[in-house]
């Protein structure tokens, strides 16, 4: 089937949706609505002894971490009855479910039928007790036992003329020593094929960062919230995707920090903060975030940000030394005499129109950035997704570069990771690009030679997998075909594959699109006991900062097998 006669789906007209309720958007976020919806959601999918139990371990220390997005947890201070925010909840309610697939239920239910329901029903029916199987033409999954399982992918693998032919995918929930164990699985087996998620969201932060400072990751971490003198928000919705980051703006914010927020969109989460955790809070009295709201084109930030490094200079020039750090610049960088005769040559109109944002918002951002030190720029993905993303983040640490703002308190690069561990799979070695100094380590260490041929990222996987030179898709968790561009395409390119393998906690789309064969594979999740041979195992996951927490479930895992 050619790529052209794929029929692409009737796209919803929005009228025809039903019950749709068009109100005036909130300007707060949180407040005690999260609180009741968070319960709502937890105690709707578990006994209350569970739920509470649940929630009080909930990024404890010697608990377990969220399993949603990577926003730090307080080194300290935290709150010993609920470290968390209304989608950490949810993340857990979704997880710890006591609602279980066992066979019946597939037995009951077709893969056709189950296709018919939206993403979200589907996830709901509950966590996949066992090991499931679907024969070559069946339309209905049955049990298989963990060997048949293991021997049924060994078959598969080991039929193929290469190892390049298969296809290793990372959800960035794997923890740290499951996703170590992965990549050592693959590159023994003979390939690089490590696509993962972080392809989809902050590959083009870890590309520009590490070409620019030297290391992929983020700089600032939580603490500098708390000393910055301006944050920029710029591409990133806190409220919606990583809610907890509103306390430490708020926390910033009682600081002296000033907001600056970047956006297409008056997010409601970049407005207004209504602390549940705080009596403010409880009482109503929210904290006003965004000091400076720039409504941005959209991919117009980086053209903003040349227009403010250009009308810095000019601030540099009427005051020297005043603006930019030298002593920083002359010690810690490169290429500042270049960049400078750059910046000179920008048309500050043209910049101005190409951002959608006014000559004099951007004087205003001007006068608040020429004499603090101490600036944080935090982005995701309404920077990382545009495909001039490296060159837009390389200017966002120029100016922080030209300011001295690195690696020093209240300062920083802040890149903030969706998933919860998408950092940590990357420090392990979940990359089709693996680094040399890593392949030789594992040489050594482990006495086999790993490949050093670069492996396919998600999109090469999707191509490879249509035009049938991958044929076993191996997901570690997931769910592939929801998360990658052209759905149908990519569907077409599954169900092209002899074998599709899912290790999941909950049933999801990828699984009924799926391969000949298909298999999916039930896992622990981050909420549950790993008990056995007498003691609690744990895990670790890397957060958005860089830091490495142990988390440790506490629940009993809906089944034992
Ligand atoms: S901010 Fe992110 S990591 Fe923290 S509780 Fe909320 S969803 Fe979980």
């Amino acid at each position: 089937m050619k790529e052209e006669e794929i029929d692409e789906p009737k796209a919803e007209n929005p009228e025809e949706l039903r019950d749709l309720k068009i109100e005036k958007p909130s300007t707060v976020a949180a407040g005690l609505k999260a609180v009741y919806h968070s319960g709502q959601h937890v105690f709707g999918e578990m006994s209350v002894a569970r739920g509470v139990r649940a929630l009080l371990a909930l990024n404890q220390k010697l608990g377990f971490d969220c399993p949603s997005c990577a926003w730090p947890d307080p080194d300290d201070d935290r709150s010993a009855i609920a470290e968390y925010c209304e989608n950490g909840a949810k993340a857990v309610a979704d997880e710890a479910t006591t609602k279980s697939l066992r066979p019946d239920f597939f037995a009951k239910h077709s893969v056709k039928e189950l296709s018919d329901l939206d993403d979200y029903h589907i996830g709901k029916n509950g966590r996949i007790a066992q090991p499931m199987f679907l024969d070559e033409g069946s339309n209905h999954y049955r049990p298989i036992s963990w060997d048949d399982a293991f021997k049924k992918i060994a078959f598969h693998l080991n039929s193929l003329s290469s190892p390049n032919e298969a296809v290793f995918y990372t959800s960035g929930r794997t923890s740290n020593e499951a996703a170590f164990l992965y990549q050592l699985f693959t590159k023994e087996y003979g390939t690089n094929n490590l696509p993962d998620c972080s392809n989809m969201c902050h590959e083009s932060s870890g590309f520009a960062l590490a070409q620019a400072i030297g290391i992929g990751k983020g700089s600032a971490k939580l603490e500098d919230f708390y000393e910055a003198e301006v944050i920029i928000i710029i591409g990133q919705n806190p409220g919606t995707n990583h809610p907890r980051m509103l306390t430490a703006l708020q926390k910033g914010k009682a600081n002296g920090a000033t907001i600056i927020s970047v956006n297409p969109l008056h997010e409601t989460g970049l407005l207004g903060f209504s602390n549940p955790q705080k009596l403010k809070g409880v009482l109503g009295i929210d904290t006003k975030l965004t000091d400076i709201f720039l409504q941005i084109k959209i991919n117009g930030d980086q053209a903003l940000i040349k227009a403010i490094e250009h009308l810095l200079l000019e601030e540099e020039e009427r005051n020297p030394g005043r603006v930019f750090d030298h002593e920083f610049i002359k010690e810690h960088t490169a290429g500042y005499q270049e960049f400078i005769e750059q910046a000179k040559k920008y048309e500050l109109n043209y910049l101005a129109e190409a951002s959608g944002i006014s000559l004099h918002q951007i004087k205003e951002v001007v006068e608040v950035l020429k004499d603090k030190t101490k600036i944080i720029i935090c982005w995701a993905m309404g920077i990382t997704q545009h495909k001039n993303a490296v060159d837009t983040i390389r200017e966002f640490i120029n100016l922080l570069l030209l300011k001295g703002s690195i690696g020093k308190p209240g300062s920083g690069t802040c890149p903030v990771r969706g998933h919860s561990n998408v950092q940590g799979d990357r420090t392990v070695g979940i990359f089709d690009k693996p680094h040399p100094a890593l392949l030789d380590q594992i040489k050594k260490v482990f006495g086999f030679d790993p490949p050093r041929e670069h492996g396919y990222d998600v999109v090469k996987s999707i191509h490879a997998m249509f035009e049938g030179k991958a044929k076993v898709f191996f997901a570690m968790g997931g769910n592939f075909l929801s998360a990658t561009p052209d759905t149908n395409y990519t569907a077409e390119a599954l169900r092209r594959c002899d074998l599709t393998v899912h290790v999941s906690t909950k049933l999801n789309r990828s699984h009924l699109v799926h391969g000949k064969e298909a298999l999916i594979l039930p896992c622990l999740g981050r909420s549950d006991k790993d008990e056995h041979d007498g003691a609690v195992h744990f895990v670790s996951c890397e957060n958005s900062m860089g830091v490495v927490q142990m988390s440790k479930g506490v629940l009993k895992p809906v089944s034992d097998y």
